[in-house]
């Protein structure tokens, strides 16, 4: 059989920043899970994204009881996303599932997931169809988002996928090439490609503890999403200059024409302000936008490493169980 069609190791990925209170709920539920599932090795790795509640010392005693469990913990906080590339690249064999440390994406599906891949999809995204426990402005911004990232956006960004997912191996190897670093994980699944399909699901409320994510956060990764996968916001600034200084031609034309007709009464005051402080607005939106870009520019070309580890503890079954 080739590497390819193997369907049968599967590691299920946790990134955790400040989870104590959840994880010794939810690793029951992820192992009750996994001991469902026939015919597959599986692993868990958490992934402790500098938390300082405790997290780090709960998941070692989970890792001391389950043989199954391996555990990685970054220098300090690195963000979601960095602590699940850290994750992932860790996946050295088989599929990887996603999975948020609160319990909001529910481990009782992850069969639902598996069955996918083995009909031969390698990326199979869990789809919110309910969102339990969110107010509405998070509602209404997060469909905001999708739909405009879902117009800018060249390659797919499905609306409503978390980063509940399974990924196969050759997912994960082409995800591993990509090594910017404002990474924009949902545009990022996207753009490697291959079999996609959606699993629809509720999400949850949390288990306990609060989100990390608040608004402000949230706009930020907006951001970060848009001018990582668009260029879209620049192509806006040339237009919008070529709009005023057609228009400013087009006005040119008429003070020019009204002097040579009229002569020079030295009038006009208010559209002269209304010019000056109009274009300068414009300039400065379009400086401001070539700077997201230019600054994201500076970032990437620091090569600085994703992540930092602090302490990689690989599962006590792994050696045995290799083979
Ligand atoms: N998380 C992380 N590092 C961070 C922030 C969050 O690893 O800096 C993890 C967190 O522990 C959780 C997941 O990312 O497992 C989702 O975070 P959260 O529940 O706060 O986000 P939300 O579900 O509200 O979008
Ligand atoms: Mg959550």
């Amino acid at each position: 059989m080739t590497e390819r069609h193997r369907h049968d190791q599967l590691t299920v990925v946790v990134a955790a920043c400040n989870e104590a209170e959840s994880l010794p709920l939810l690793h029951p539920r992820i192992r009750a899970a996994l001991d469902g599932l026939e015919g597959l090795r599986t692993r868990v790795l958490y992934v402790d994204d500098g938390s300082h509640d405790g997290t780090w010392e709960v998941l070692c005693r989970i890792a001391a009881q389950d043989p199954e469990v391996s555990l990685l913990r970054l220098s300090r906080n690195f963000g979601k996303e960095a602590a699940l590339t850290a994750g992932l690249d860790l996946v050295e064999e088989g599929a990887a599932m996603i999975l948020d440390a609160d319990g909001q994406d529910p481990p009782e599906l992850i069969g639902q997931f598996v069955a996918r891949w083995r009909e031969g999809y390698d990326d199979v995204y869990g789809i919110r169809v309910a969102r339990d426990g969110e107010s509405w402005v998070r509602r209404a911004a997060a469909a905001a988002f999708y739909r405009i990232i879902g117009r800018l956006s060249h390659t797919p960004v499905p609306a409503d996928a978390g980063d509940y997912r399974l990924l196969s191996p050759r997912v994960l190897a082409a995800l591993r090439q990509l090594r910017e670093r404002h990474r924009f994980m949902k545009g990022l699944f996207g753009w490697v490609g291959f079999r996609r399909i959606a699993l629809p699901y509720r999400r949850a409320p949390r288990l306990a503890g609060r989100s990390k994510f608040s608004l402000w956060r949230l706009w930020n990764f907006a951001l970060e999403g848009i001018t990582s996968f668009s260029t879209a916001p620049l192509r806006l600034a040339t237009y919008l200059g070529l709009f005023t200084a057609a228009a400013a031609f087009a006005g040119g034309v008429v003070v020019v024409a009204k002097t040579l007709l009229w002569g020079d009464r030295v009038a006009g005051w208010p559209t002269m302000m209304v010019v000056i402080l109009f274009l300068g607005g414009v300039q400065l939106i379009a400086l401001g936008l070539i700077g997201e870009y230019l600054g994201r520019l500076y970032e990437e070309a620091k090569q600085r490493p994703l992540y930092l580890v602090d302490t990689w503890r690989p599962a006590a079954g792994v050696c045995s169980a290799q083979h």
